[in-house]
């Protein structure tokens, strides 16, 4: 058993070795590593994620992990759905512009929206054509139409024929895919 205890050091300290000798040459690896990284981390706020072309976002997932909430990814990047009535957004009547969660992209106006008593906030259109991309969902064995963000592919909610007029549309979207911004700032005005 004791002849056992050098050997067992022996690859360890070979392993040490090794580490401290390519930490040696340092500059190399931290070439080749560092800067994806250290991207992600500086990527400012309000950065739209590449327009359009190839995979939407140009955010690769990591980079998207570090950008949002844990509870954002989960429904941006991974489809996931908030609560009923549980949404930020669900029963809000402040005026503005809603945009997207993931890039900032405006989607939606106060004004498009309605009580429609489902429990997510929901709009009868968006603020204008091509800003949201419509995609056939066929989980939870339900056919639905899915819309995601047109900039950064981020899921949203879906959209269903039983809205009001003028549209008969309503768009059921997650608070958490939304934000809100207000078209008269907190104190900025009356009284
Ligand atoms: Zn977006």
């Amino acid at each position: 058993m004791y002849r056992l205890i050098p050997l067992l050091l022996m690859p360890l300290a070979i392993i040490a070795c090794g580490s401290r000798q390519s930490a040696g040459r340092g500059p190399t690896r931290a070439a080749a590593d560092g800067p994806a990284a250290g991207e992600a981390a500086s990527l400012p706020e309000d950065a739209p994620p590449a327009a359009d072309g190839g995979g939407k976002s140009g955010l690769s997932d990591a980079q998207w992990r570090e950008r949002l909430t844990p509870e954002q990814y989960r429904i941006l990047r991974e489809k996931g759905t908030e609560r009923a009535f549980s949404g930020a957004y669900w029963d809000t009547t402040t005026a503005g512009v809603y945009g997207c969660a993931g890039c900032g992209q405006p989607l939606f106006v106060s004004d498009a929206k309605f009580e429609s008593g489902c429990g997510w906030p929901s709009f009868f259109e968006p603020l204008a054509e091509g800003l949201i991309d419509e995609h056939v969902d066929t989980t939870l064995g339900m056919v639905r139409t899915e819309l995601t963000c047109s900039r950064c592919g981020g899921h949203l909610g879906h959209v269903f024929d039983d809205g009001p007029e003028p549209t008969g549309l309503r768009y059921c979207i997650n608070s958490v895919s939304i934000d809100l911004k207000p078209s008269d700032p907190p104190g900025g005005g009356a009284e």
